[in-house]
């Protein structure tokens, strides 16, 4: 699992190659699954809150806290550990993990972490994805003799689903790495929370507050969003871009504006 203060020593591709096993014989057997800080993405929470049959509010409330990132002031929401000496895993059993087919991204990379970098592309500034060693000393995966590509490992833990997922929600994460963004203030801290993680409360306020009389939404879009969880973390990110300014995704209805005095009539 991705330490949220992991150093990367050597940038991966890939097709870089290397050996890892883990299995329930091995003697650090969840070992992992301890004293860790898991940062979770929209799909986690998703993928959780639904294996578990309760809705965000009382997954957020159960088993995560928020975290404001120092340098982008971006809130995340970090897995909580069980308050013992060894801040365990709340999922973790002595037969391994009990949410394994649900469990989080960073979870399914580890051995390997996984960061994004803007790049300056042909065209402008690029995201470019990389990868890395967790290496933990309590880890003995890495003294067994399976032969992996980072590809094939990622193919093995099925994250390519998570991955296109969140992407809108990444790319809006890498934005800490770009200097001179204003800072969020608390306001924008909480709707970027909300609409990030909290889908159940995201969607009551789409269509329980006045949120379709200000924002002009196509039809269609808004009965995705009535019945399709995956629409509503894509349309999320949007509504994230839109509240800190960083895109017009989102159009305003030319009502809304005059009622506001903002847009005249003509
Ligand atoms: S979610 Fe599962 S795999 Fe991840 S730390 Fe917890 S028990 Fe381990
Ligand atoms: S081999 Fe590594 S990933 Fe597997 S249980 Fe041991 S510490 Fe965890």
């Amino acid at each position: 699992m991705s330490k949220l203060s992991a150093v990367v020593e050597t940038k991966l591709s890939l097709d870089s190659k290397f050996k890892f096993r883990c299995h329930k014989d091995i003697k650090c057997f969840t070992k992992c699954c301890s004293n860790i800080d898991i940062l979770l993405t929209p799909y986690d929470v998703l993928r959780l809150k639904n294996r578990l049959g309760i809705s965000s509010e009382e997954f957020l409330d159960e088993y995560a806290h928020m975290k404001i990132d120092e340098k982008s002031s971006h809130p995340y929401a970090i897995l909580k550990m069980n308050d013992d000496k060894e801040r365990k895993c709340p999922f973790v059993t002595e037969d391994g993990c009990r949410v394994y087919t649900d469990r989080p991204a960073n979870c399914r990379y580890y051995p390997i972490g996984q960061g994004t970098l803007k790049v300056e592309g042909k065209n402008g500034p690029v995201d470019e994805e990389f990868y890395f060693f967790i290496n933990e000393k309590h880890c003995l995966g890495f003294e067994e003799n399976k032969e992996w590509t980072v590809a094939s490992w990622r193919n093995d833990q099925e994250v390519d689903r998570y991955d296109e997922v969140n992407r809108e929600w990444k790319a809006i994460q890498v934005r800490k790495n770009l200097p001179g963004q204003p800072e969020l203030d608390e306001n924008k801290q909480v709707q970027f929370y909300l609409a990030s993680y909290d889908l159940d409360r995201f969607r009551r306020y789409i269509f329980e507050s006045r949120f379709l009389k200000v924002f002009d939404i196509d039809e269609e879009t808004v009965e995705k969003l009535r019945n399709d969880d995956i629409e509503l973390i894509k349309f999320g990110a949007k509504y994230i871009k839109y509240v800190m300014m960083l895109e017009e995704s989102l159009k305003v209805r030319d009502e809304h504006l005059k009622d506001k005095g903002v847009l005249k009539d003509k």
